[in-house]
């Protein structure tokens, strides 16, 4: 397209035609801080080039002007720019009103089909997905769209929705990329007036897509419960001695349709080591610490340096009566000669079996202070709490346990913060057992499945979270060494479960977890390190009837699938399931995702459903992969918690891993149906075969 005369006419006050060929040399002279590009058109030769422009007012002289402009970025908010298509002439018109051309995009080529290409500007839209969905009375519409411009950051795609009545309005898309690879543009759930009856979505590129009809999400509804049927069963968070009490209590009162299975690894135990500085911190210390775990003998030893007050005497250590005694070197003037290096080498050489001790950081090399005694502790403050391994217990639930019925197997707080998530799978084992009798739909489920369920994958972990640290997501086993091991890391101490399994694993190459011990996600020192997930892969291993797993997480609701992992760069997952299995997963999710919302409404969104690598993050050496691709099992995974409508502040809000108890129990009621639809699937899946 030609510029019409205007151009000249109203904004120029020299003409430079007589400049052939014009070159640019952008960032030179008064802005020469800025990179320097020269760019050179021939006499006549057009091309897409990128300009700042020296205020608003200019682009808007441009625009009325009828310049070719084919797209303004905002990428960078205090700077004007816009992509305009010039010839020679226009390009000198241009710099000489002190547009600043920053890129050349692309020129003008004689290959006639390479024309075709670059003349064609607007991006083809698709639709990824359309859905809406009402929940407590409001309607919702999400929406992802996927540009063919997919390597230009700056395309703005604007969804238009039209409702019944006429009523229309439009919101933005966001561009979302995952390590480095274009996804799609999205929004949050956007409320609307009443449902949508029409989506299209337009592209600052000129892209216009079709117009598509939303689809109702999920638009399945589980069978309704029958009058009598019986629920709430969680009255308030549980620790892992109150799941062990409950677990109990469920086989003794339901005989006939519950094993409690002993899994066969125990668990470290709610139980440190004891440490303590010796010396102050501040200025000159090491940490001594106990070999064997603190309640072990060693909480409560103390430990101090003395000066032995005469010249030429040696280092020495000796340890009588549960008191370390460190007499410090001495010079010939009788002055301490001995380092903080020294004094934890001997400690750690002394006595290999009971201590050893590293130099604090900040303190190598230093004079060891006259301090103490000191007593170690292994810091735990959980006083009920019992500090032996634990065995970790599953329920099985059945009419029929002996391996010739569908299997499912749902396993939660594997995250030890996730204190919700047991009163899911708690609350699920009772709906079963409860209605067994008075419930014939219950009953028939029972009696055709095999259910296994494990409360707490990690009870060390959530007696920390309960006692100590509330935050604390791994499990207890401390695998540093060194200064890492210092008391002040004692909350960042464990191996993240759910990142230890076999399969896509950090060990395999795949992103989302850390070899760094003090890391949220920590993935151990090699696939299955730790006796959490041990214990699921080998309850899922032994039991091969077990065909559907379902991993209980929180928060933020979401319900997933594999591939829960990629390597980069190129973003490259596990392999994805078969056309046949993704549609099952999704089909299956729908009914799951309504058995959810009907509860209260609560509607885990179109956007959160899907494969983990795909819709949360790249999670290498989760369980629910190991299960899929390893043992064949079709497993899923929840975030329960979902963001609720605030409709005074109209945002989303999180609800977090500790919720006020009501919220918890909510979501225990709600995922515990969900679980129970996943029940009815794999019964019908049987029914099938
Ligand atoms: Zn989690």
């Amino acid at each position: 397209m030609r510029w019409p005369a205007i151009l000249s006419a109203a904004l120029l006050t020299t003409t430079l035609l007589t400049v052939q060929p014009v070159t640019a040399q952008a960032a030179q002279g008064a802005q020469g801080a800025r990179k320097a590009q020269t760019i050179t058109l021939g006499a006549g030769e057009h091309a897409l080039i990128r300009f700042e422009l020296p205020d608003e007012a200019a682009f808007e002289r441009l625009l009325t002007s009828g310049a070719d402009i084919a797209a303004r970025p905002r990428t960078t908010p205090d700077k004007i720019v816009a992509d305009i298509v010039v010839d020679n002439r226009q390009l000198a018109e241009l710099i000489e009103l002190n547009a600043t051309p920053v890129q050349l995009i692309h020129g003008e080529t004689t290959n006639a089909a390479r024309n075709l290409i670059t003349t064609q500007q607007a991006d083809t839209l698709q639709f990824l997905q359309a859905y809406w969905w009402t929940g407590n009375g409001r309607t919702f519409l999400q929406t992802q769209v996927a540009t063919t411009a997919s390597d230009d950051p700056d395309v703005e795609i604007t969804v238009r929705w039209t409702t019944a009545d006429g009523t229309t309005g439009t919101y933005p898309l966001v561009r979302f990329e995952d390590a480095d690879e274009y996804q799609y543009h999205y929004a949050l759930p956007q409320p609307l007036p009443a449902t949508p009856v029409s989506v299209t979505a337009t592209s600052s590129l000129g892209g216009v897509s079709r117009a598509i009809t939303p689809a109702a999400w999920p638009g399945s509804t589980p069978p309704a419960n029958p009058a009598g049927y019986q629920k709430d069963f969680v009255d308030a968070y549980l620790t892992p001695a109150d799941i062990t009490a409950r677990i109990k209590r469920l086989a003794r009162q339901y005989p006939k349709l519950v094993d409690v299975l002993d899994l066969p690894n125990k668990t470290q135990g709610y139980r440190r080591t004891a440490a303590a500085y010796l010396g102050d911190p501040a200025t000159a210390a090491i940490v001594v610490e106990s070999v064997k775990f603190g309640d072990q003998g060693f909480n409560g030893v103390q430990v101090r340096t003395i000066d032995p007050g005469k010249a030429n005497s040696p280092l020495a250590a000796s340890y009588r009566d549960r008191v370390l005694t460190v007499k410090l070197g001495t010079g010939a003037g009788g002055e301490v000669i001995s380092s903080t290096g020294d004094v934890a080498a001997l400690i750690a050489a002394r006595f290999p079996k009971r201590f050893t001790a590293f130099v604090e950081d900040g303190s190598a090399g230093l004079i060891m202070p006259v301090a103490g005694p000191v007593q170690l502790d292994d810091g735990l403050a959980g006083t009920e709490v019992p500090t032996k391994p634990q065995t970790v217990q599953a329920l099985r639930i059945g009419k029929v346990r002996n391996g010739t019925k569908p299997g499912v197997l749902a396993y939660s707080q594997e995250h030890a913060r996730e204190w919700a998530t047991p009163l899911v799978t708690l609350e699920f084992a009772e709906r079963l057992l409860a209605n067994y009798a008075t419930d014939p739909a219950t009953k028939e489920l029972v009696d055709s499945t095999d259910v296994f369920i494990i409360p707490t994958v990690n009870p060390d972990g959530a007696n920390y979270s309960f006692n100590d640290f509330n935050f604390q997501r791994k499990n207890l086993v401390n695998h540093c060494a060194g200064a890492q091991r210092d008391p002040r890391y004692r909350n960042s101490w464990g191996v993240d479960v759910n990142r230890n399994y076999a399969v896509g694993s950090y060990f395999d190459g795949y992103v989302g977890a850390s070899a760094n011990c003090l890391s949220g996600t920590y993935a151990g020192t090699g696939e299955l390190s730790e006796a959490e997930s041990r214990n699921v892969v080998a309850l899922a291993s032994q039991h091969k009837n077990i065909k559907f797993s379902l991993n209980v997480h929180s928060y933020g609701g979401y319900f997933m699938w594999s591939p829960g992992a990629y390597k980069v760069p190129g973003r490259i997952t596990l392999p994805r399931p078969s056309i046949d299995e993704a549609a099952f997963f999704l089909s299956s999710a729908k009914r799951i995702v309504g058995a959810i919302a009907a509860e209260r409404g609560t509607v885990t969104w179109p956007a959160y459903t899907g494969p983990v690598a795909d819709v949360l993050y790249s999670a290498a050496g989760n369980s629910a992969d190991h299960l899929y691709y390893d043992l064949g099992i079709t497993a899923w995974n929840f975030e329960v918690g979902n963001d609720r409508w605030n409709e005074t502040t109209q945002q989303w809000e999180g609800v977090g891993f500790q919720p006020p108890f009501d919220e918890a129990h909510a979501e225990s009621q709600e995922y515990a149906g969900g679980l129970i639809e996943l029940v009815r699937i794999a019964r019908d899946q049987s029914d099938l075969r």
